[in-house]
């Protein structure tokens, strides 16, 4: 399923064709300039609507399947009682913006950014990196206080299922402040006045994109990527691909200890770049890498959560350093979700995020390793996977 698949499914046709006749276009069938316009709200999940005389927020909230909380969300500066026509409002549209049924790339996840941002305006984004290959890695955050928390996910290529998990948290607890309901039994708003949620979805896309299919079969990154891959023939390609596009495994390239990762991955054979396990030729020669450390310094997070797949562990320690507090959270994570608190085996245990923030900041920081099965985890599992760490998401907003 592509983007336009989902877009027409979010529409409710089932085709093209369908849709243009719906919306009174010329049926060619074809994607053109008009017809992609019509489909957009149904990929950033609102629409710009142009106030009718005897509209109110009410009517427009039954006719887009969305609440008035959400349409005012929308639309911080709209006076609900004073509708001009022929002005604009931002429409939620009535689902939600983070799809779980396609694989999240780096253009999904952009198109998810601009639509969380309008529907919640309380959402901020930055760009933390940009990749050789011209790719960005935004930041979002949300929150009324600077007691951080940083979350991040898809270091590793063929676990992007870890970007959904994040993005859709963070629309479910922004839903949750909106309306001020809860997430996961804990009042919304009560979390938002008390931490500041920086949530990092993607720090790999180049090699998201790849793994995704997004870059196609053939093109210049595709071919790049597959001449690395040629050195090392037992690793499965594009699936077993865990670097960004240069062949540098990114949770390899971090200051903690990096010269024993570098001595235990040669000595494994991975010498130069390779989909997965090459550590790079120095730590933080990598632009995303040297992004998560500039920006780990600059909002100086209370506790960070780093995602991978797959396993169903959580990982808390570097070497034997144990910050205080860690092990009582962690453990409080294993019972909300069921996954082990465990100690890393010892050849993956140098060079990673984690290892580096426990390392330079003796505060909490934990891999979570969700889910099981091979990676790519397919998106059948997704929903049992979110459903055991939505709790983890919410205490670690928490507990700290
Ligand atoms: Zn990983």
């Amino acid at each position: 399923m592509n983007l336009t698949d989902l877009a027409l499914q979010r529409a409710e046709v089932s085709d093209l064709k369908e849709f243009q006749v719906r919306e009174g276009l010329v049926p060619s069938g074809k994607e053109d300039v008009l017809t992609m316009q019509r489909l957009a709200p149904y990929l950033l999940g609102y629409d710009r609507y142009m106030i009718k005389p005897g509209d109110t927020y009410y009517s427009l909230a039954k006719t887009y399947g969305t609440n008035v909380p959400c349409i005012l969300m929308a639309n911080p500066n709209g006076d609900p009682n004073r509708l001009i026509p022929g002005e604009y409002l931002n429409m939620p549209m009535h689902f939600p913006v983070v799809p779980t049924t396609i694989p999240m790339t780096s253009e999904l996840m952009q198109l998810c950014i601009q639509g969380l941002i309008v529907r919640y305006p309380f959402l901020l984004h930055h760009t933390l990196a940009v990749t050789k290959y011209g790719r960005s890695v935004p930041v979002l955050h949300m929150g009324l206080n600077d007691r951080a928390v940083l979350y991040n996910a898809s270091h590793h290529a063929n676990e992007w299922i870890t970007s959904t998990i994040l993005l859709k948290f963070l629309e479910d607890y922004a839903y949750a402040v909106s309306t001020r309901g809860k997430i996961f039994g804990v009042d919304a708003l009560t979390l938002f006045r008390n931490s500041q949620l920086y949530l990092v979805p993607m720090v790999n896309p180049d090699g998201v994109d790849l793994v995704t299919g997004a870059i196609a079969t053939g093109s210049e990154q595709y071919l790049a990527a597959q001449k690395i891959a040629e050195n090392y023939p037992d690793i499965p390609f594009p699936d077993g691909w865990k670097a960004n596009l240069l062949g540098v495994d990114l949770n390899l390239n971090y200051p903690a200890d990096w010269d024993t990762a570098k001595e235990i991955k040669f000595e494994q054979g991975f010498t130069s770049p390779a989909p997965r396990d090459y550590v790079g030729s120095a730590a933080l020669d990598q632009l995303e890498s040297v992004g998560m450390v500039e920006f780990t310094s600059l909002v100086n997070p209370i506790l960070t959560l780093s995602y991978h797949t797959q396993g169903e562990v959580i990982y808390w320690k570097f070497l034997d350093k144990t910050p205080a507090g860690a092990e009582a959270i962690g453990e409080e994570f294993a019972q909300v979700s069921g996954y082990k608190l465990d100690d890393v085996p010892y050849a993956s245990g140098f060079a990673g995020y984690k290892d580096w923030f426990i390392q330079d900041y003796q505060k909490p920081g934990f891999t979570i390793e969700a889910g099981l099965g091979e990676n790519p985890l397919p998106l059948s599992d997704f929903d049992s996977i979110y459903e055991k760490n939505i709790g983890i998401l919410t205490l670690g907003l928490q507990l700290p």
